[in-house]
This record gives structure tokens, sequence and C-alpha cells, in this order.
């Protein structure tokens, strides 16, 4: 199982760490609500999310700009992650807008990422590009195996511009936070399993429907699929759009299957071992292509 930080910058501490504002509304409060939404999401794909923060201070030392941000790093060394992801809000000269990467260098899997992020987000926001900066959280997100050092893959998003009045309009907007969360699961799916979202991109309000039920934990999908790697993928896809609102999940060949998965009131695998629960329909064979067959001869039912 993959595990992330999504880092929500900032802190809403006087003088430690505060952000931008705008128009009335603060980077630190945008920037928690799209993680918060970004974690929801990226988690029903069977990755793991550690937050650098849940309220308004950073969970460890953030008594101070400097602390905050080795906090940041600490918690993603700490916990050997395999992507560090901080957002944050843009701010100039209220003329400047669009959306930014930043990373600390080229050329590996930083920049991979960045790739995949940024023209994801340059279909909400004009986009500026990748950029190359030396700041702290992203030079500084690194880890020790014996002698050898680890730089975890990391990007820093400035979403938009907050004291831009267009930019402004869609970071106060709820719905566009919501877009912004999709793109960065979506950017996230793409980097490790090398497949489009998991989620059909029409299928927005069957993400909001589980978002929603998140705090209340007997909301049931009407039906998933469960398959099993991305040489699965088009014959989920197949039985997905053929299931009116139908999610899909991928196990990656993990073990642990997502629990919103299991709680679906019917569950088609694909491929990859069966998961032996109740109302399982189980299409499966030694080879992809034996499973493409085991698709293709439940449809002709
Ligand atoms: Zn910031």
């Amino acid at each position: 199982m993959y595990t992330i930080v999504l880092d929500a910058g900032h802190q809403s501490i006087p003088n430690a760490d505060t952000g931008c504002s705008g128009f009335g509304i603060h980077e630190e409060d945008i920037v928690l609500d799209i993680c918060k939404r970004a974690k929801s999401l990226i988690e029903l794909n069977n990755i793991k999310v550690i937050m650098t923060r849940d309220g308004t201070k950073v969970n460890g030392d953030g008594s101070s700009l400097n602390a905050s941000l080795n906090t940041r790093c600490k918690i993603a060394n700490d916990n050997k992650v395999d992507l560090f992801l901080s957002c944050h809000c843009d701010a100039f000269n209220s003329q400047a807008y669009g959306t930014t990467c930043h990373i600390f260098g080229t050329g590996g899997n930083s920049e991979r990422f960045a790739k995949i992020l940024s023209p994801l987000m340059g279909k909400l926001f004009y986009n500026r590009g990748i950029k190359v900066s030396n700041f702290q959280v992203l030079r500084n997100t690194e880890y020790k195996v014996g002698d050898k050092t680890i730089s975890i893959p990391a990007v820093l998003l400035e979403t938009a511009f907050l004291d831009n009045k267009d930019d402004n309009a869609k970071l106060a907007d709820p719905n566009a936070r919501q877009e912004i969360a999709i793109n960065i699961a979506k950017s996230i799916c793409v980097y490790f399993f090398g497949v489009d979202y998991v989620y059909k991109d029409n299928n927005i309000s069957t993400i909001q429907t589980i978002n929603n039920n998140n705090q209340g934990s007997e909301f049931k999908m009407d039906c998933c699929i469960v398959y099993f790697s991305s040489a699965d993928y088009s014959s989920a896809l197949i039985l997905s759009n053929l299931n009116k609102s139908c999610a899909m999940f991928c196990r990656n060949a993990s073990p642990s299957v997502n629990s919103y998965a299991l709680k679906s009131k019917k569950i088609i695998v694909v491929g990859g071992p069966k998961l032996n629960v109740s109302g399982e329909i189980y299409l499966s064979g030694n080879l992809a292509s034996d499973t493409l067959i085991a698709v293709s001869n439940y449809l002709q039912g």
C-alpha cells in the first residue's frame, strides 16, 4: 500500500507560519479544506494519506515558521512516505493569476508527478507551469536507509492566487475546491497506478455522496468493481459503464481492499483472488487475458 503526505500549508497561529489572504478568505483555511477533500478521494483508492495538520495547527512543533516547516518534513520522513504534496495559495500584486507546481530539481519522480498534476490543474486555472524552487519542504523531504539517502518525491502546489479577483472567486467556491481535490486525487492515481482515475469522470455525484456519508459508516454503494491491477482496468471500465453510478477500486495487488468497496451491495471482482464476501461476482483467471475471457463470458450472460 502506498502512503503519501498531504501538507496543508501554513497554520492559523499568529506569527507562526501564517499564509496569505484575499477578499476575506485565508490561505490556511482554503488549503486545509482542499486537502481534506482530496484525502477522502485518495483513500478511496487504497492509498494511505497522512496529513501534516487536521486543524489550525501543524501536528507537532509549530511554534515558529522554521519549527512548522521542520515538522512537516519530519512527518513525511519518519513515515518514509512515497510522495509529499504541499498545498498552498499564491499571492503577489493582485494582477498575477494561475496555478504553479514547484519542485526542487528536474529529472526525478518529483518532476514526473508534477508533469501529471500541472496539466490537470491547468484545466481549472491558467497554467504557469512547473518551476524549480529551493523550498524547505521540497529540499528536506528525505530519509535514510543504512547509509543511503532516499529522496521523497515532493511537489508544492500553488493552487491559484488568493489576491487575484478571478482566482479568488474559484478558491472561495466549494465546488471548485472539490474539482481541485479531484484533480489532485487523479494525478496521484496516475502517478502510482499508471491508469486514469479509478473513479469514472462522470461519476462525481457518487464521489460526493460517499464523502457526505463519510461520517456515518452505514452508507452502502449499489455496486462497485474491485479490479486487481492496471492490466484489468479496461475490463473493469466496461463493467463499470454498464452499471450506473458504479465506483471502481484498484486493489493494486494489495491484500487489503477498500472498506467502502466491501460495504457495497454488489461487488464485481475483476482479476486477482476472491474476496470471499457475500454478493461477490468473481471474474478472474490466471492471466489478464483469462480475466478478459471471464468478463466477456459474464457479459454474454
Ligand atoms: Zn503558502
